[in-house]
């Protein structure tokens, strides 16, 4: 199985979930097996008990399942059914080492955030023994890189990575580009910053999707490039869109495929068009 990561930069509500999904679906139409998992560092066991109108849709999977409104993308984007192992919150992680601590699994040892809290996460990443190299797992993490709650997520990632290699299992941040009207400018320093701290997380994001008001130039695709230690043909402009499926062909059009397929060394062929 391949694996890519994506997380989120600056403010919240970037559209992680719509560009993961957007993802997949331009992933499958090149004839790979997409899984998608979401991972959520709230408290909360499911979004089943959360008010709709702060956290939005719950969205019930084939298996019953009280799920985050993302995997609702994942299914409408990629047309995979979800399942029970596809949404997993903080909730559940400590749900499940509390019960393994109180049946006496851990012999004594102090039970910790590191390493128990991170393994218990890295265990429900998707596996897959018998897949074939046609698997792939995009995986969302909520909220935002940097927020207290998400760091044992980004350590598990950081391990993760290490124990499959880097050619199997890749970083997408999803950032903001900020344009300042008053001085007329896309600024890159909050992309700056958010990479400066997956960094400092011992993660070097592979490709940027910047969400933004305007255009990224050459110029400005290069810089960001630059500071942010990716290729610029990493750097993925990520527009506003009237109609959220037109996300997918905009990636397209921006080679976001192509750029995750050249990360992970697969082939990027040509899209099944017909399949739309
Ligand atoms: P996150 O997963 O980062 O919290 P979502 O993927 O749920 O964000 O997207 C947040 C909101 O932003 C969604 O309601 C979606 O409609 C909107 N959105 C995401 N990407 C775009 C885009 N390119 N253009 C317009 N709206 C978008």
């Amino acid at each position: 199985v391949k694996y890519i990561f994506v997380t989120g930069g600056v403010v919240s509500g970037l559209g992680k979930g719509i560009t993961a999904a957007s993802l997949g679906r331009l992933l499958k139409a090149r004839g790979y097996k997409v899984i998608s998992q979401k991972f959520d560092p709230y408290v909360n066991m499911d979004p089943g008990t959360m008010n709709p109108i702060q956290h939005g849709e719950v969205f019930v999977t084939d298996d019953g399942a009280e799920t985050d409104l993302d995997l609702g993308h994942y299914e409408r984007f990629i047309d995979e059914s979800l399942n029970k192992g596809s949404n997993v919150t903080t909730g559940k992680v400590y749900w499940s080492i509390l019960n393994k601590e109180r049946r006496g699994d851990f012999g004594g040892h102090t039970v910790q955030i590191i390493p128990h809290i991170t393994n218990e996460i890295k265990d429900r990443f998707y596996r897959n023994p018998d897949a074939k190299d046609d698997e792939i797992a995009i995986i969302e993490v909520g909220g935002t890189v940097g927020d207290i709650e998400s760091q044992p997520y980004m350590e598990a990632i950081r391990q993760f990575q290490l124990d499959v290699g880097h050619e199997n299992c890749i970083m997408i941040h999803v950032t903001l580009i900020p344009y300042l009207k008053s001085s007329g400018e896309l600024k890159t320093k909050p992309t700056q910053a958010s990479v400066k701290t997956c960094q400092s997380l011992g993660i070097q994001p592979d490709i940027l999707v910047c969400r933004s008001d305007l255009p990224l130039d050459k110029a400005i695709k290069d810089k960001i490039a630059s500071f942010c230690n990716v290729p610029s043909e990493c750097v993925i402009q990520n527009l506003d869109v009237d109609v959220l499926y037109e996300v997918v062909l905009a990636m397209e059009h921006e080679k976001l495929a192509d750029a995750a397929c050249k990360c992970l060394h697969i082939p990027c062929p040509k899209p099944d068009l017909d399949d739309w």
